[in-house]
């Protein structure tokens, strides 16, 4: 059950968009075509085209002066996956697990209806899956297990310049995490570690989570407490997936 685990450090975060981009260019993901909508976050939202999307939300601080979060979102691969809960109901294989990195991935071979798509989405408790209509397929981050299987890191981690993404073995990204957590407490008491016990993809943050997102940890909905009941592992399937 050990499987690997990213730590996303968003005190480190600058919002370089270096992660997103990379990602883009490991898929081959085309570009998402945007407009001037008052911030700097482009695109508005993931999509199936978008697996990796650094998120920006600002607020005034009382000097009056602006303050910005950056949240470098993707899906968290829980531990339990609602969404493969669902999933299996509706059709076989849509969602499976991969048993060397244990990623979630959604399988763009296998369709699924627009119908049973809603309700795997609207169980996953962060609002990650997306649907390629022209495919009638789902599409998520894949935790670059192809990548993985061959000794090495996920795109957006090999890319980016600060040290925000961390990606490794789940005790030792863990242990990575409590301690960072350790130093940053110091000088903000509101840091906290986003569900490090149920997904493979641990945020920091300094400040409330849902300043930084609205599914950054949504806590209260059908999929957060789903996800946190489910005693029991899903069963993985091989790491060398062929997926086409
Ligand atoms: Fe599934 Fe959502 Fe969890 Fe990703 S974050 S594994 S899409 S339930
Ligand atoms: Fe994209 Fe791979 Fe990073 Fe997932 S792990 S966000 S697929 S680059
Ligand atoms: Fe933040 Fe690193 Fe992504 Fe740049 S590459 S946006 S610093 S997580």
């Amino acid at each position: 059950m050990a499987g690997k685990s990213f730590f996303i450090d968003t005190t480190k975060c600058t919002a370089c968009r270096g992660c997103q981009i990379a990602c883009k260019q490991w898929n081959q993901n085309p570009g998402t075509k945007t407009t001037q909508r008052g911030t700097y976050q482009n695109p508005a939202d993931l999509s199936a085209s978008t697996f990796k999307l650094v998120r920006y939300s600002e607020e005034i601080d009382k000097g009056g002066e602006p303050k910005w979060y950056f949240f470098p979102d993707q899906c968290r691969h829980c531990l339990y996956p609602p969404c493969k809960m669902v999933a299996d109901q509706k059709v076989q294989g849509a969602v499976i697990l991969d048993s060397k990195t244990r990623a979630v991935i959604f399988n763009p071979a296998v369709k699924v209806s627009p119908e049973d798509f809603k309700e795997i989405r609207a169980i996953c408790p962060f609002d990650i899956p997306r649907y390629n209509e022209k495919l009638g397929s789902m599409a998520k981050c894949t935790m670059c297990f192809d990548r993985v299987s061959e000794g090495m890191l996920p795109a957006c981690v090999k890319a980016c310049p600060t040290g925000a993404m961390n990606f490794g073995d789940r005790d030792v990204i863990r242990k990575m995490a409590e301690n960072r957590l350790d130093e940053v407490k110091n000088e903000h008491r509101k840091a906290s570690l986003i569900y490090p016990e149920a997904i493979r993809v641990i945020f920091l943050v300094k400040d409330d989570p849902e300043k930084y997102h609205q599914f950054a940890a949504r806590q209260n909905e059908t999929g957060g407490k789903r996800m946190m009941a489910q005693k029991q592992p899903l069963h993985p399937v091989t790491s060398r997936l062929k997926i086409s």
